[in-house]
C-alpha cells in the first residue's frame, strides 16, 4: 500500500526504464515507490516486446510463451521485495510536482507523494493514418504475438526491425511475408553495405520487399484484407492481398492520461519529454527516462537512463551515452552494431579505414555451418580509433560486446587484433577483421 507517506523517488511505470531505476534506487538507499497501471512489470519489453517476441523464435506455443513471461514478472516482484521497493498497481497521473493521483486496479485512489518523480511510461504503438488496428486482421506487433493460427500471407508495414523480426518468426512458421516500405531500404540506421547483405539473406529466406511503396488504404471488409498500394513517388494503384496485415511503422512516447499538461512538463512535437543531461524535465523534481525521452527505443538503453537518473538524485554522478548504445536484430542471423555506420563515418568528414572478414572463413562458423555474414569495422585512418562496428552472424548480438566494450574505452582497432582470442570460436572474426583495418587480417 502507499499511504500519505512520502517516498523520496515515485516511479510512473514498471518497464525495463522504471523497475530498475526502482531497484537501484533502493538499493542506493532511497525510500522508493513504483506504479505500474498494467498490473504486472517488465513493460512493453517483457510483456508485449523484447521477451516473447524473441520467445516465439524457439516456442510457437501460445501457453508456453505466457508462462515465461509470468515467471519473469514474479521475477521482478521478487526483487522488488528483495529491495524493499514499494509497489503499487494502479493508473498514475501527476497532480503536482510531488504527488501521484492512482486509480489502483481494485477500484481505490490514492495519492502517492515523492520528493522525486521519475517518468518512465514509455511507449505505445504508431498506427498509420486510415488503417485501424482491430487486432485481428490488422494486428499491431501485440496482435502479431497472439495469432492464433499461422497466417498463409501476412503482410508486414514497415521494415524497421520490429517488422523484420515478427516477418521472419511468422516466416520460419510456414507464412508467406511481404513487406511493404516506403522508404528506398530496410532498416535505415543500418550501414548501408551491410544492410544489401542482409535484405539478400531474407529474400533468400523467402521475404519478399517492396520499398518506395505507400499504403493508401486497407479494407477489411471482406475475408482476408486488401491492401491499396501507390508508389512512393506517386503512379498507379495496385492490390495487395493478406490474410493478416501487421502494422509495424514505429512507436510513440505514451503520456496519455499522465497530467503533462497539469504540470506543466515540455515536449517535443512528437510528444517526447525533453529532459536535461541529469533526466530532469523543464518541472525542478520532475524526471523522464526511456521510450518516452527522445534517444533510441530500447530496453537496455531505458535501463540505463533509469541507473544514471536515479544516481544523480542520490548526488552522485551517471551517464549514458546515446551514440555507444548496441542495436540488435534478433532474426537468423542476426545483425548487431554500434557506434558509427560507414555513412555516418564520411558525413563527418573523417579519413577512415574499414576491415572486414567473413565468417566463411571463420572454423567456428564453418564447424556449425553457419558461415554466412560478416564483422566489418570503421576505424579512423590516423589514430586506428574504432568508430563503428557491425556485424551479421547467428549470433552477433552476442559477439557485438567485445566491441562495444572497446568503444567506450576508446579503443583502437589493434588494441583488440593483439588481444590473444580462443578458437575455435566466432569471436575470432572481430580480432582478424580489426587487424584488416590497419594491416592484413590471417586468415584470408
Ligand atoms: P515500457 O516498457 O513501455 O514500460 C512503460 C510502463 O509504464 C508500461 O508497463 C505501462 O503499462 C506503464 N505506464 C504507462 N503509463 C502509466 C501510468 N500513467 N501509470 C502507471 N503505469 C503506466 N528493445 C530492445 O532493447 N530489444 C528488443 O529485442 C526489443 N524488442 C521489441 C519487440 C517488440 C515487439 C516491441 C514492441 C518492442 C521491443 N523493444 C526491444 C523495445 C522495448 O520494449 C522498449 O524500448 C522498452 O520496453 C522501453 O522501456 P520503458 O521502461 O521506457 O517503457
Amino acid at each position: 500500500s502507499s499511504g500519505s507517506e512520502e517516498s523520496d523517488v515515485v516511479i510512473i511505470g514498471g518497464g525495463p526504464g522504471g523497475y530498475v531505476a526502482a531497484i537501484k534506487a533502493a538499493q542506493l538507499g532511497l525510500k522508493t515507490t513504483c506504479i505500474e497501471k498494467r498490473g504486472a512489470l517488465g513493460g512493453t519489453c517483457l510483456n508485449v516486446g523484447c521477451i516473447p517476441s524473441k520467445g516465439d523464435l524457439w516456442i510457437s506455443l501460445q501457453g508456453e510463451l505466457n508462462m515465461m513471461a509470468t515467471n519473469l514478472t514474479r521475477g521482478i516482484e521478487g526483487l522488488f521485495k528483495k529491495n524493499k521497493v514499494n509497489y503499487v498497481k494502479g493508473y498514475g497521473k501527476l497532480i503536482s510536482p510531488s504527488e501521484v493521483s492512482v486509480d489502483t486496479l481494485d477500484g481505490e485512489n490514492t495519492i502517492v507523494k515523492g520528493k522525486h518523480i521519475i517518468i518512465a511510461t514509455g511507449s505505445d504503438v504508431k498506427s498509420l493514418p486510415g488503417v485501424t488496428i482491430d487486432e485481428k486482421k490488422i494486428v499491431s506487433s501485440t496482435g502479431a504475438l497472439a495469432l492464433p493460427e499461422i497466417p498463409k500471407k501476412l503482410v508486414v508495414i514497415g521494415a524497421g526491425y520490429i517488422g523484420l523480426e515478427m516477418g521472419s518468426v511468422w516466416g520460419r512458421l510456414g507464412s508467406e511475408i511481404t513487406v511493404v516500405e516506403f522508404a528506398p531500404d530496410i532498416v535505415p540506421s543500418m550501414d548501408a553495405e551491410i544492410r544489401k547483405q542482409f535484405q539478400r539473406t531474407l529474400e533468400k529466406q523467402g521475404m519478399k520487399f517492396m520499398l518506395k511503396t505507400k499504403v493508401v488504404g486497407v479494407d477489411s471488409s471482406g475475408d482476408g484484407v486488401k491492401l491499396t498500394l501507390e508508389p512512393a513517388a506517386g503512379g498507379d494503384q495496385t492490390i495487395l492481398e493478406a490474410d493478416v496485415v501487421l502494422v509495424s511503422a514505429g512507436r510513440s512516447p505514451f503520456t496519455s492520461g499522465l497530467g503533462l499538461d497539469k504540470i506543466g512538463v515540455e515536449t517535443d512535437k512528437i510528444g517526447r519529454i525533453l529532459v536535461n543531461e541529469r533526466f530532469v524535465t523543464n518541472v525542478p523534481g520532475v524526471y523522464a527516462i526511456g521510450d518516452v525521452i527522445p534517444g533510441p527505443m530500447l530496453a537496455h538503453k531505458a535501463e540505463e537512463d533509469g541507473v544514471a537518473c536515479v544516481e544523480f538524485i542520490a548526488g552522485k554522478v551517471g551517464h549514458v551515452d546515446y551514440d555507444k548504445v548496441p542495436g540488435v536484430v534478433y532474426t537468423h542471423p542476426e545483425v548487431a552494431s554500434v557506434g558509427k555506420t560507414e555513412e555516418q563515418v564520411k558525413e563527418l568528414g573523417v579519413e577512415y579505414r574499414v576491415g572486414k572478414f567473413p565468417f566463411m572463413a571463420n572454423s567456428r562458423a564453418k564447424a556449425i555451418d553457419s558461415a554466412e555474414g560478416l564483422v566489418k569495422i570503421l576505424a579512423e585512418k590516423e589514430t586506428d580509433k574504432i568508430l563503428g562496428v557491425h556485424i551479421m552472424a547467428p549470433n552477433a548480438g552476442e559477439l557485438i560486446h567485445e566491441a562495444v566494450l572497446a568503444l567506450n574505452y576508446d579503443a583502437a582497432s589493434e588494441d583488440i587484433a593483439r588481444v590473444c582470442h580462443a578458437h575455435p570460436t566466432m569471436s575470432e572474426a572481430l580480432k582478424e577483421a580489426a587487424m584488416a583495418t590497419y594491416d592484413k587480417p590471417i586468415h584470408i
